[in-house]
């Protein structure tokens, strides 16, 4: 995050703010949802391949544990901060609640490029990390994910590390794993089809017909790859996607499983042989198309870049990748965002069907996996979209938050506070 971008922990508690208006909460209760319940900060110190001692610094916060178990992803990338860090925890408690799975909310992160790291200096910093991490998780408190640069690999690691420490076996206390350490059918995928659904969902409320829709995608890793192979299927136009090396695009449409192929090739989308055109990928965001899914980073969207933004329907695939400003004036411009809270929900939706199978050893098949993730995904659309019509709310963000408080405030009321 550099010096003059929102601030995404600021972001998160502007969203509760604009929800809150519509909500009867005391004051006191909506403050107290605003802030994390505890943010552990580390120094980890980790042998390098060449001797020397590396430092990274490394967070783990858990902001509100009233619905259940914090939870949520680890992500390693050098721009992680400890406000990114607390918001990405905050933005969890709000989607595990819209699509109603008992968890609270959790996030970790780890100031690294791990492209500058041998694998096994990764499995070191992880191991250590999950060391760290050990008091504070467990299948019934913190149970940590893969988030941006993390994947089945590191959740084996911190799973192994954590069971070797206590000398049990826990599955359950990290989910994102391969399937032989206990992963479920359908994690791999759950994120980016949980995306398609809403767009599907989304365009079906508006009355927007999905076959020939032409749609973006920014960001082409595991959420927006996928997300873009699945809109595909349904009949949809691929035209632009692009990750950090650049955009390419391609009016009648690109193949999304054949650029992502091309991607694992040569490292990037760019220099793909089918496409028309390439462009600095900011350009992806302003292209006139009536689906766009930013699926990279936070704040790709701000307020100066929002009024030339030209989709018709913004499904978020990433967190946070609109400013609060940037929701106002899409929001005037009658841009219709469906939020990361729930659009991006599916990958938290089944780490807790993978959770609910570690706990009963129990394993289900893909097709289970995918319908039940169907079923919480349009039942809470549903949710959002009465919310969003009996309570008058200017956009779909603030009736998801709207939903998400109201069952937090619930869980606490019932629950009372410990002095
Ligand atoms: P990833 O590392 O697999 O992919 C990120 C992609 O974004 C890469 O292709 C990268 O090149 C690209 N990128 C980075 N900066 C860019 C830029 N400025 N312009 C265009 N592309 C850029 O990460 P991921 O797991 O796909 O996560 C992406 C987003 O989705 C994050 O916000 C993450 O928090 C969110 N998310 C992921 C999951 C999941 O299960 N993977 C679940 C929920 C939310």
């Amino acid at each position: 995050m550099s010096g003059d971008e929102a601030n995404p922990f600021e972001s998160l508690q502007e969203q509760i703010d604009d929800a809150a208006a519509y909500l009867d909460v005391r004051d006191d209760v909506i403050d107290r949802l605003k802030h994390p319940e505890r943010v552990l900060e580390l120094n980890l110190s980790v042998d390098m391949d060449d001797g020397s001692l590396g430092r990274f610094t490394a967070f783990r916060s858990e902001f509100n544990g009233d619905r259940g178990p914090y939870k949520g992803g680890i992500r390693y990338h050098p721009g992680v901060t400890r406000d990114e860090v607390k918001a990405l925890s905050g933005w969890m408690v709000y989607k595990c609640a819209v699509v109603d799975i008992p968890y609270g909310g959790g996030k970790g992160g780890i100031v690294i490029d791990p492209s500058d790291y041998s694998e096994a200096e990764i499995e070191r910093v992880t191991r250590s990390f999950a060391e760290e991490l050990r008091p504070f998780i467990g299948e019934d408190t913190d149970i940590p994910a893969p988030d941006v640069n993390t994947g089945q690999r590191e959740m084996n690691w911190i799973k192994d590390t954590y069971e070797t420490l206590e000398n049990t076996t826990e599955p359950g206390v990290v989910t994102g794993k391969s399937l032989e350490a206990g992963g479920s059918e359908g994690r791999v995928e759950a994120t980016g089809r949980s995306t398609m659904l809403t767009a599907r969902e989304a365009f079906d409320y508006l009355g927007k017909e999905m076959d020939g829709a032409s749609v973006a995608v920014q960001g082409y890793g595991n959420a927006g790859h996928i997300a873009a192979y699945l809109i595909e299927d349904l009949g949809a136009n691929i035209v632009a996607v692009s990750d950090s090396s650049g955009a390419v695009y391609a009016e009648d449409g690109l193949d999304a499983r054949d650029v992502k192929a091309y991607k694992n090739e040569t490292g990037s989308v760019t220099g793909y042989p089918d496409a028309d055109e390439e462009f600095a990928n900011e350009g992806l965001l302003t292209l006139d198309v009536d689906l766009l899914v930013p699926a990279a980073l936070e704040n790709a969207i701000d307020g100066d870049l929002a009024p030339d933004v030209e989709a018709d329907v913004i499904v978020e695939a990433a967190n946070g990748p609109l400013t609060p400003d940037a929701d106002d004036i899409l929001t005037d411009a009658d841009v219709h965002v469906f939020p990361d809270i729930l659009a991006n929900a599916g990958g938290v939706t089944v780490s807790y069907f993978e959770w609910v199978q570690n706990r009963q050893r129990f394993y289900w098949t893909e097709e289970r996996v995918n319908e039940e993730l169907e079923r919480h995904i349009v039942s809470a659309f549903d949710d959002l979209t009465t919310c969003y019509e009996e309570r008058d709310v200017p956009n779909f963000r603030t009736a998801a938050y709207v939903v998400a408080i109201q069952r937090v405030v619930d869980a606490f009321s019932d629950n009372g506070n410990w002095p």
